[in-house]
Parts: C-alpha cells; sequence; structure tokens
C-alpha cells in the first residue's frame, strides 16, 4: 500500500513512462528493451553506482563468481551490440564451455575439446558495469540513483499501479520524499521484492511460491596464480555428487586475477578463515582446485554467502493482477547459483518482454507472466532437478526427477569419452538447449553404446 508520507508528485510529460526498480542485471536489461517501446525509462536504484568496477551494497553476489553462460552472451550482444568485445577489452576473458573449463561431474573429467560455444569470465562489477554504461547512454534513460522505493502508488479502483514513492537512501534521508508517476512500473529489486507483499494489501492474492531449502553457503577468494597453474585451461569446476557434496571452481578474472569459490549445501560451509578455506578446497573428491591455489598469491580474504532456498514466485498462476506491473530477474525466481544461470534468465525475460512490447501496448500482466514462465521453467527444473538429487534436500522426487538423476551420472561417465556428448551436456548448462534434448533417444543410445565399451 501506499507509504502514508508526504509526497512531492514529480509528474513526467510523458504518457508512456516507465519506471524499473532496481538496476541490476535484470532491471539494467529490462529498461534496455522498454527504452524502445517508451518515450522515457527511469530506474531507481538505492546503490550510488560506483564510477570504477568496485563491488556495490546492493549487489552482495557480485563478490562471488559470475560466470556469463553462452545464452546470455548472445542475448547482451543482441541488445549491446559489440558487448563481447568491449568485454574483452576491458580484460574480461572469453573460452570455450568445454574446451576451456575443466569439468568433474559426477566424479567423471568431461573429455574436454572446443565446441564453438563461448562462456565469458569476468568480475560481476565489470559485467555490470558495462551493462550500466550501455543502458545509460540510451536516449530517454535515466537511472536515479542513492533512491530508494518506498511503495507503489494505485488507481483509485484499485486496479491499476499509477507510480512509484521513493525516497533518498542512506543514514540521513536527503531529498524530499517524492511520487514518480509511470505507466510501467517493472519490479527489478531482487530476492528482497515487496511485490508479494504489496499485492494483498491491495486485495490481491500473493503468488503462490515455491521453495527448495538448499541451505547453500558459498565462500570466495582472488588469487594470482602460479604462471601456467591452470595449463591451457581457463576454470575448472568440480560438481557435487551425493557422496562428495561439496563443490570447488577456479575461474580466469580481468587483470590476471583468478577467483576461486567453493560451497557446500545443508549446512555443510566453507569457512573464511584462510587456513579453513583451503582445507576446505582440499577435500574437495579430486584435487584440481587444492592444486591450483598451492603456491598462490591471495589477494584478499575469504568472503561468505548464504543462499538458504531457491524461490520461485508462480505470478502466472494468479487470475487477477494489477495492471501496469510487471516482475523479472531474481524477484520473481532466484535459483541456486551453483548453476550459474540467474543473468542469462534475466537476459531471456527480457526478451520475452521485448517480444510482448513489440505489440505496441502495454503488456497484459498475464500475458507477460506466461511467457516469462516459458522461459523460466527449463532452467528452474534443471536447477530444483539437480538439488533433488541430494537425498538431505527436502521436497518431492517426481519419477522424471528421479530419471534424470539416475541418466546424468551416466551420461557424465560416458562424456568422459564421446565429447558428442560433452557438447550436448554442456549446451544444456550453458541454456541454448533445453534439458529435453539429453533424452532424445540417439543421445541415450550413445550413452548405453559408450559406457558399455568402456
Ligand atoms: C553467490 C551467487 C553467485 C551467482 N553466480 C552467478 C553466475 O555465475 N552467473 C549468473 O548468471 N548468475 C549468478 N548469480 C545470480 C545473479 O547474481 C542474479 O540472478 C542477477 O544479478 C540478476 O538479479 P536481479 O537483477 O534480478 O537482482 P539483484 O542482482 O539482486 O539486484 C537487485 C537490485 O535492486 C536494488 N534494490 C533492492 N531493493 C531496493 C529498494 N527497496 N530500493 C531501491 N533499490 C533496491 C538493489 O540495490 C540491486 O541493485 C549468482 C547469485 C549468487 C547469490
Amino acid at each position: 500500500m501506499t507509504s502514508p508520507m508526504a509526497s512531492a508528485v514529480v509528474r513526467r510529460q510523458s504518457r508512456d513512462h516507465a519506471v524499473v526498480l532496481g538496476a541490476s542485471m535484470a532491471g539494467l536489461l529490462a529498461a534496455r528493451v522498454l527504452a524502445e517501446s517508451y518515450r522515457t525509462v527511469t530506474v531507481i536504484d538505492r546503490d550510488v553506482m560506483p564510477e570504477i568496477r568496485t563491488h556495490r551494497r546492493g549487489v552482495p553476489q557480485g563478490r562471488h563468481i559470475h560466470i556469463l553462460h553462452s545464452r546470455g552472451l548472445q542475448v547482451l550482444n543482441e541488445l549491446f551490440p559489440g558487448f563481447t568485445a568491449q568485454a574483452l577489452q576491458t580484460g574480461a576473458e572469453l573460452g570455450d564451455t568445454l574446451g576451456s573449463v575443466r569439468s568433474v561431474m559426477s566424479g567423471y573429467r568431461l573429455r574436454q575439446t572446443d565446441i564453438g560455444l563461448p562462456i565469458l569470465f569476468a568480475s560481476r562489477p565489470l559485467l555490470e558495469g558495462q551493462v550500466r554504461t550501455r543502458v545509460r547512454a540510451l536516449p530517454g534513460v535515466t537511472l536515479k540513483q542513492g533512491t530508494d522505493i518506498a511503495g507503489l502508488t494505485m488507481s483509485a479502483d484499485r486496479r491499476r499501479v499509477t507510480g512509484v514513492q521513493c525516497h533518498g537512501s542512506g543514514r540521513a534521508v536527503a531529498g524530499t520524499p517524492e511520487t514518480i508517476v509511470a505507466d510501467l512500473v517493472v519490479d527489478a529489486t531482487g530476492r528482497g521484492s515487496r511485490t508479494p507483499v504489496w499485492l494483498p494489501e491491495w486485495g490481491y492474492q500473493p503468488p503462490a511460491r515455491e521453495r527448495l531449502e538448499i541451505g547453500l553457503g558459498y565462500a570466495t577468494r582472488s588469487y594470482r596464480l602460479r604462471p601456467g597453474a591452470l595449463g591451457s585451461d581457463k576454470a575448472i569446476l568440480i560438481t557435487a555428487t551425493p557422496d562428495h557434496p561439496r563443490v570447488g571452481m577456479v575461474v580466469t578474472l580481468e587483470g590476471g586475477r583468478h577467483m576461486v569459490g567453493l560451497s557446500g549445501i545443508l549446512g555443510d560451509h566453507p569457512p573464511t578463515d584462510p587456513a579453513g578455506f583451503e582445507a576446505f578446497a582440499a577435500s574437495l573428491a579430486v584435487t584440481d582446485v587444492a592444486d591450483a591455489i598451492a603456491g598462490a598469491a591471495p589477494l584478499d580474504d575469504p568472503v561468505a554467502f548464504r543462499f538458504p532456498a531457491s524461490v520461485r514466485h508462480r505470478y502466472e498462476r494468479l487470475r487477477h493482477l494489477p495492471e501496469g506491473l510487471l516482475v523479472l530477474g531474481d524477484a520473481l525466481c532466484s535459483f541456486n547459483p551453483i548453476y550459474g544461470q540467474g543473468m542469462t534468465v534475466a537476459a531471456n525475460q527480457a526478451l520475452a518482454l521485448r517480444r510482448l512490447l513489440t505489440c505496441g501496448r502495454d503488456p497484459a500482466p498475464r500475458e507477460y507472466f506466461r511467457a516469462i514462465a516459458t522461459v523460466t521453467d527449463s532452467p528452474w527444473d534443471l536447477a530444483v532437478g539437480a538439488d533433488l538429487a541430494f537425498p538431505g534436500v527436502p521436497g518431492t522426487r517426481t519419477a522424471k526427477v528421479r530419471l534424470v538423476n539416475a541418466y546424468l551420472p551416466r551420461l557424465h561417465a560416458a562424456a568422459a569419452h564421446d565429447v558428442t556428448l560433452g557438447a550436448a551436456f554442456v549446451r544444456v548448462v550453458g541454456l541454448v538447449e533445453t534439458p529435453q534434448t539429453l533424452l532424445r533417444p540417439d543421445r541415450v543410445l550413445r550413452v548405453w553404446w559408450t559406457n558399455r565399451r568402456r
């Protein structure tokens, strides 16, 4: 509900003004597509954005590994021509999803070869900073930073969201509270989104919430590795198995740095003291991460991140929604970050929004949320299904989930020898193919045949 604070109404001259709540990846990508259809777009964030590539408070996950999968890179290049070249100029590294990543999956080392499926390695501040620069350069787009969103305003009949109430952020709340009138509001405020709380205050049902408790803990530290410590690889990925449910990653970053990420589920969290961090790395199923950091120079102290659960709000199932309010990014669905899907899914959601906008009218909420569900289903099923392979994760294991979780280790075993299967698998991980493609009869037969010959 609107807050009772006195508001100075800032009325925009145009009737076609979109306001995006949150200037992180999802909000910026939404602003990019909205700028094609709305005369003015205002993006609001509580943070004051750093000029240089440094971390910011509103995105604490930015201190941890953020790889951009192939599909995400494709979309960013579509929305911002030359994106990859620009990222490489600023120090990002391009790799091949199968050839450059030393992956140990279900305990099997995938056979590596370049398959022409790019993956981008860069720090999160670099990626977000580049997207932000491109969005800010768009005509009609304004970034209103250092501004806290307090609530939304509604029409008298409560059928339509009409604007946003906000005030200066920071300890000493600066400036007059104001209301910004909007024809469309897009909530991209991440996991803390207030839309599920606001809806019942306005007399609507809240969205059903799916929540998979995984009790994930991350710890991350940056290093300067010994020359040649990774050989010709740009990254190492040791995934968890029910027998060894710990994950280790090493990723090349700009500036000759490497980021090492460790994680465990169900409370088995990596410590953040340097000795404990290294001991956790040494406890992984294989020694690749420990070997890589042996003799390396640490550049900072390990930092932690807790991610209790993957959460999806099912807006597409609501029969009644106010006009003029959409939700995207982590505010709608946030996945176990181990699978590195969040930015790519936000990019796909932005494209789905763009397709609806080409119809020349404000997207109807139900139509929008159904379109968003379509691009969110596969990555959600992938992440949730994979997490349900761990017996301690509470949740219903359907026959399909059990089948896929029995099949994947066999596929990984075969992919240790057969690059065709490895390529098929990483195309799914890179979100360029759907998980169903792995169950094609020719692929299943190939898995069976390869394992039989081993
Ligand atoms: C540990 C970790 C690692 C990850 N690794 C990867 C990876 O490798 N690859 C990948 O693709 N994704 C990864 N992700 C996911 C990725 O970070 C998100 O999916 C992505 O940032 C999109 O999020 P978002 O823009 O929806 O929300 P967020 O990034 O959470 O941003 C929300 C924004 O809203 C602003 N905001 C919130 N509330 C208010 C308010 N009241 N007033 C004003 N502003 C507000 C915040 O300041 C922030 O800028 C990872 C996530 C985590 C937690």
